[in-house]
């Protein structure tokens, strides 16, 4: 079915596309359908605020790129950086410009996704704007997070000695990239218009490109034990990058041990068959959303017990600059890689839009994770 978008109007669009959008947080005192949502912010809280704008052909390619998960996507990249602030995400606002090639059920299995991450993380929509395009899909959201008073972490509180933690495993995302530009570029030169790409033993690699999740648990795990990182933020843009931010931010230096970067298995046999550095793809991919933060050497048993979270070096002075340990014990220095989704945009014009979930599953199951560039804390 394909139904014109100018067919509803855009009030009868944001009707139909926000109505099972339940508040479920005492905060969002008024959601949708006023001239601006009403949000509570208690006296011993702070609110966060983050923003991030995604463009088609620059962050992503609905040839290969469902739309469902795209809305996922879009809206958990903004929990993660709450999250990352020691934060806990409330409200989204989301807003959506389309070109005429999309119809109203493209812009549906957007809201889908939205729907299902903000279910998964307890978080209400509580506005947003629609707006005919003529670039291709826009899709900004914003998110808005509380956070104890005084207790948001930042990227520059992290001081030398300690210790340099990452959660999850690193390079997948961009790997799960590699393999879906891989395929689609077999099946454009297949000229097979039933070409069935072969994902098989890649899921893994493909749902943290697809369908990435913010690190909730990796948060709670953090304040169960009473470990409060000393600065903290999430790996969108690359573990190099991030490290630099970090250093930049705190005035220190660091190192980072080459043997001690998380990599999934499957990350490592995708890099294999492409030919690629392994440890490059892990340290610039980006996309990750894990968490990157430091903590005192005095919590260093207490990371020992927690799952997911490995301790990857550690902080120096700030003259003697932020390096990667080789194996072999010789010294790299980090540099930003300035990773881009996309270095040919492609031609929005022309390209079909993806119906189907093309081999992640789809994200309905909860699990426990941006690339392009957000600004928050940068400007
Ligand atoms: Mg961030």
């Amino acid at each position: 079915m394909a139904t014109e978008i100018s067919s509803l109007g855009e009030f009868g669009l944001i009707d139909r596309l926000t109505r099972e959008f339940p508040l479920v947080n005492e905060s969002s005192v008024l959601g949708v359908g006023d001239d601006a949502a009403v949000i509570r912010v208690p006296s011993d809280k702070e609110l966060l605020v983050t923003t991030d704008l995604l463009l088609e052909g620059i962050h992503f390619d609905v040839r290969y790129v469902p739309l469902m998960h795209l809305g996922y996507k879009a809206a958990v990249v903004n929990f993660s950086d709450v999250y990352a602030m020691n934060g806990t995400p409330k409200q989204i606002t989301v807003s959506i410009g389309v070109s005429s090639r999309f119809t109203v059920e493209h812009i549906d299995a957007i809201y889908a996704g939205i729907r299902i991450a903000c279910e998964n993380y307890g978080v209400d929509l509580v506005g947003g704007d629609t707006s005919a395009s003529v670039t291709g899909l826009v899709i900004s959201v914003t998110c808005l997070g509380e956070v104890e008073k005084g207790k948001a972490v930042k990227r520059g509180g992290a001081q030398e000695t300690n210790l340099i933690c990452v959660s999850g495993d690193l390079g997948a995302a961009y790997m799960g990239l590699q393999l879906l530009e891989r395929e689609n570029t077999v099946a454009a030169q297949s000229g097979d218009p039933n070409f069935q790409p072969n994902f098989s033993g890649k899921e893994y690699i493909l749902q943290r490109q697809l369908r990435p999740e913010a690190r909730k648990d990796i948060i709670e795990k953090l304040r169960e034990a009473g470990i409060v990182p000393t600065a903290m933020m999430d790996v969108s843009d690359g573990l190099s990058s991030e490290l630099l931010h970090i250093c930049k931010a705190s005035d220190v230096g660091c190192r980072v041990y080459e043997d001690r970067i998380p990599i999934d298995y499957q990350t490592a046999l995708m890099a294999e068959e492409l030919n690629m550095n392994l440890v490059t793809a892990a340290m610039n991919g980006g996309e990750d959303y894990e968490l990157l933060f430091t903590v005192p050497l005095t919590d260093k048993e207490k990371i020992e017990r927690i799952d997911g979270v490995r301790m990857i070096g550690y902080i120096t002075a700030p003259q003697l600059g932020a390096a990667l340990v080789t194996r072999d014990g010789g010294e790299i220095p980090i540099r930003a890689q300035g990773w881009n989704a996309f270095n040919n945009p492609a031609e929005t014009e022309e390209v079909e839009v993806v119906e189907e979930t093309a081999g992640a599953t789809a994200p309905g199951d909860a699990a426990s994770a941006e690339s392009d560039g957000e600004t928050q804390g940068e400007s």
